[in-house]
C-alpha cells in the first residue's frame, strides 16, 4: 500500500452483488490484484418470501468453475426439468423437456436451476473469503478521476484506505449505477408501469420439477419449483392491482392468485394451500448506451436491466463476467487490463447477446400485452408453432439452458 491511504491494484470493482463478486473471483483466479467495494452489508438470511433466480446450465457451469456452485447446491437448489407455457384464455400451450436436450452428445440434467439469492450471495462471499480480493463493505465512492493510465477512486465509509488506484474500474453496482453516471454513460429504456410481485407458495400436488409460465394481458405469472417442494411465484401486475394484492388478507390473495392462474396449470399444481408474505419490485428496462468508456467497463444490471419475464437478467450478467474475464485473460501478459483494445473486445462481444435477449424479452412482453384484433390468433399461432416446429423448440430449449451461449463462451476461452 502506498502512503496517504492509497491502495494500488489492477482492477477495482464497485458493487458486491452476485455479479460483482463473481467478476472479482474470476479476475483473482487469473492473477489480477482486485479490490471490491460494496456500499452495504450483504445479508445471507433467506427472506420471507425468498427472492430466487432461475439460472441456466451455462450459468451453472460458470458458477461451478468459480467454486460457488458446490456450496450453493448443498444449501438446496430447485431443478427445472420441464417447462409448461400457456396463455390465459387461449387453447395453445408449449411443453419443454430436459430429456430432449443434448449437449456435446450428452444429456443435460436440467433446463434450469432455481437458487435463493441469499444462498447465492453467501456462497459467493465464502469463496471471496479465501481469495486475495480486497473487500470493503459499507464503503462508497465520493470521487472519481480517470486519466490515460489509470483510475483514481476516492472512498468514504468503512474502507481502511481513502483512495484506490487501478488500471480498470468495473461498475457492477446495479440498475441505478453510480459508476455509469460518473462515467457519463447515458442509459435508455422505460418504466413498464408494472410491479413484479414475489411470494413463496405451497400447493396441493408435488411440482415434479416443472416450471409454469402463464401469459396474461397485464403481464406473465411464473411458478418456479423450489428445492423443498414449494414454488416461488413472480407475478407482473399493474401498479393499482399491485397495491390491491399487497393489501389483501392471505385467504383473499390465495383466491385471487388461483383465479389468475391458467386452469391447465391449476390442474397440475392443485389448490394453493399456503402463501408467504409478498414482496414487490418495480419493473424497468435500462440499457447502457455503451458498456465501456476509457478504463471503465459495466457488467450485470449496471449495463442492462431487463424484464424478468424470461428469467434472463442474472444469466446475462454472468455471461458479461465470462466475456470480460476471457478478454482480460488474453491481456494478462501486458499487465494493463484497462487498454482500449481489451475493453472494445468486451463491448463488441456483449452487444449482440444483450440486444438479442432484451429483444426476445421485449417481444414476449409486447406480444402478450397486445389487445388488437387478431393479436390473440397471432399469439396462439406463435405458441402452437413453437410446439410443432422442432428446431425452434430446440433453439428455445438451448437458450433456456444457456447452451448456445455456453458454446460461444468456450470458444472465447479457447481463443
Ligand atoms: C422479480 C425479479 C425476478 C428475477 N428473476 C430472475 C431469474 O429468474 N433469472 C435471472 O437470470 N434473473 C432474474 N432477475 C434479474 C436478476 O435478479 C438481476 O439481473 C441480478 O440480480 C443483477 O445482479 P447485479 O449484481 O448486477 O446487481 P445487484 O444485485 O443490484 O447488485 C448491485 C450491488 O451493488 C451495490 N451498490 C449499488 N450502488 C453502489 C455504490 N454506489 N457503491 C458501492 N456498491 C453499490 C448494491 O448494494 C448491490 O450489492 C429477476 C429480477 C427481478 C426483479
Amino acid at each position: 500500500m502506498a502512503g496517504g491511504g492509497t491502495l494500488r491494484v489492477d482492477v477495482v470493482i464497485v458493487g458486491g452483488g452476485a455479479i460483482g463478486v463473481c467478476q472479482a473471483l474470476a479476475l483473482d483466479r487469473l492473477g489480477y490484484q482486485v479490490a471490491l467495494i460494496e456500499r452495504g452489508s450483504p445479508c445471507f438470511e433467506p427472506g420471507n418470501p425468498e427472492r430466487v433466480v432461475a439460472l441456466n446450465e451455462g450459468s451453472r457451469i460458470e458458477l461451478d468453475r468459480l467454486g460457488v456452485w458446490s456450496s450453493l447446491e448443498q444449501m438446496g437448489t430447485g431443478w427445472i426439468r420441464h417447462i409448461m407455457v400457456t396463455e390465459s384464455g387461449a387453447a395453445s400451450m408449449v411443453h419443454l423437456n430436459a430429456d430432449e436436450v443434448r449437449h456435446q452428445g450428452r444429456r443435460v440434467d436440467a433446463l434450469g436451476y432455481v437458487v435463493d439469492m441469499a444462498h447465492l450471495l453467501q456462497s459467493c462471499y465464502e469463496c471471496l473469503s479465501v481469495s486475495s480480493v480486497h473487500l470493503w463493505k459499507e464503503s462508497v465512492i465520493c470521487g472519481l478521476h480517470v486519466d490515460q493510465e489509470k483510475v483514481d477512486v476516492h472512498l468514504s465509509g468503512a474502507a481502511p484506505v481513502e483512495r484506490v488506484q487501478a488500471r480498470l474500474l468495473i461498475g457492477a453496482d446495479g440498475t441505478h449505477s453510480q459508476i455509469r453516471r460518473l462515467a457519463g454513460i447515458a442509459p435508455f429504456g422505460w418504466d413498464y408501469n408494472r410491479f413484479g410481485l414475489v411470494a413463496s407458495i405451497r400447493c396441493e400436488k408435488p411440482h415434479e420439477q416443472t416450471a409454469f409460465e402463464c401469459f396474461r394481458s397485464s403481464g406473465p405469472l411464473a411458478y418456479l419449483p423450489l428445492a423443498d417442494g414449494r414454488y416461488s411465484i413472480v407475478w407482473a401486475v399493474r401498479p393499482r392491482e399491485a397495491t390491491q394484492l399487497l393489501n389483501m388478507e392471505t385467504a383473499v390473495f390465495q383466491r385471487a392468485l388461483m383465479q389468475a392462474t391458467d386452469a391447465r396449470i391449476l390442474e397440475r399444481i392443485g389448490a394453493i394451500e399456503q402463501v408467504s408474505p409478498l414482496a414487490s419490485y418495480p419493473l424497468e428496462l435500462t440499457i447502457a448506451r455503451r458498456f465501456t468508456k476509457p478504463r471503465i467497463a459495466l457488467v450485470g444490471n449496471a449495463a442492462h436491466t431487463i424484464h424478468p419475464v424470461a428469467g434472463q437478467g442474472m444469466n446475462l450478467g454472468l455471461r458479461d463476467v465470462m466475456r470480460l474475464s476471457a478478454v482480460l485473460d488474453s491481456a494478462i501478459g501486458h499487465r494493463d487490463p484497462g487498454q482500449t483494445i481489451v475493453l472494445q473486445a468486451y463491448s463488441e462481444g456483449r452487444r449482440l447477446d444483450v440486444a438479442a435477449v432484451s429483444a426476445f424479452t421485449e417481444g414476449l412482453v409486447d406480444l402478450f400485452a397486445l389487445r388488437l384484433p387478431g393479436a390473440g390468433a397471432l399469439r396462439s399461432l406463435g405458441l402452437r408453432g413453437l410446439q410443432r416446429v422442432t428446431f425452434l423448440q430446440d433453439m428455445l430449449i438451448d437458450h433456456a439452458a444457456g447452451l448456445i451461449q455456453g458454446e460461444a463462451q468456450r470458444e472465447v476461452f479457447c481463443a
